[in-house]
């Protein structure tokens, strides 16, 4: 067979495996671990790498500050929060699909970006991998929750306790986006809770979820873990977003990005 009616053949078949193109620039793509994205814009996808947060990982405008103002004025439960990259590009697009596009499968994947790069940091092996809880009813919506996804890969990988009903959302909350300060914490106060019979006494906890933007929910969730006992609580996302922390419209939905 003349090689130019080979690769017609191979492309065709390709096509019909992987129907859908890359979703940022538009080629096929033929691998199907990390399908629909082609494997040069999934290396495209970097670490943050700029000035951040000591605490909790906000990336800061400048070296000069160590811990941000929102830190220094309440310090959270969670000893650090740590996100692989910022909310843009392929990695926003990458949790578009593992979200809104059912594309489970990238959560193995991404996980692997977080775990390779060094995230979670400093845990002790014994550590419970806990993730953050969606609502009943947006769990209904959505069939499942993306971040008890990374959350099974992240264990899986870094050889950690998984616990997915420890911590539950009882109480639905308005997205946080565009919310005074204020209102954020009014909004997530008492929206999550511990599930009956469960205690985290000496835990060392380690909280995932996909995006945050000023981290309120996960603040609140180590607060609920602490009072429960944990030890020690960290949390690690794949993404954060500036959008409104920054003042910077990152293009972020409100229904789609967690605070
Ligand atoms: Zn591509
Ligand atoms: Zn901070």
């Amino acid at each position: 067979m003349p090689p130019v009616i080979g690769k017609r053949i191979f492309t065709g078949v390709l096509n019909v495996l992987f129907p859908d193109n890359c979703p940022v620039c538009g080629n096929s793509s033929g691998n199907y671990e990390i399908y629909p994205f082609c494997d040069s814009c999934w290396h495209e996808i970097r670490p943050y790498s700029g000035p951040s947060c000591g605490v909790c990982g906000l990336p800061l405008p400048s070296t000069h500050s160590i811990t941000c103002g929102e830190c220094l004025k309440s310090p959270p439960d969670f000893a650090r929060l740590r996100s692989y990259g910022l909310y843009e590009g392929g990695l926003k697009e990458a949790i578009h699909q593992l979200k809104f596009r059912n594309g489970r499968h990238l959560a193995r994947p991404l996980a692997r970006l977080l775990v390779e790069s060094g995230l979670p940091e400093n845990l002790p092996e014994a550590g419970v991998v806990i993730p953050v809880p969606l609502h009943h009813s947006r769990l209904f919506e959505r069939e499942y929750n993306q971040s008890a996804l990374l959350a099974r890969e992240i264990a899986e990988l870094a050889g950690m306790r998984l616990e997915l009903n420890g911590l539950g959302k009882s109480r639905k909350t308005i997205p946080q986006v565009g919310l005074s300060r204020k209102l954020r914490l009014a909004n997530l106060r008492g929206a999550f809770g511990i599930t009956d019979g469960h205690r985290f006494d000496g835990c060392h906890v380690l909280l995932v979820d996909d995006v945050c933007t000023t981290g309120a929910t996960l603040r609140e969730c180590a607060r609920v873990l602490a009072k429960a006992g944990a030890e020690n609580v960290n949390a690690v996302t794949l993404a954060r977003s500036t959008q409104d922390v920054w003042g910077v419209d990152d293009g972020a939905d409100a229904s789609g990005v967690n605070d």
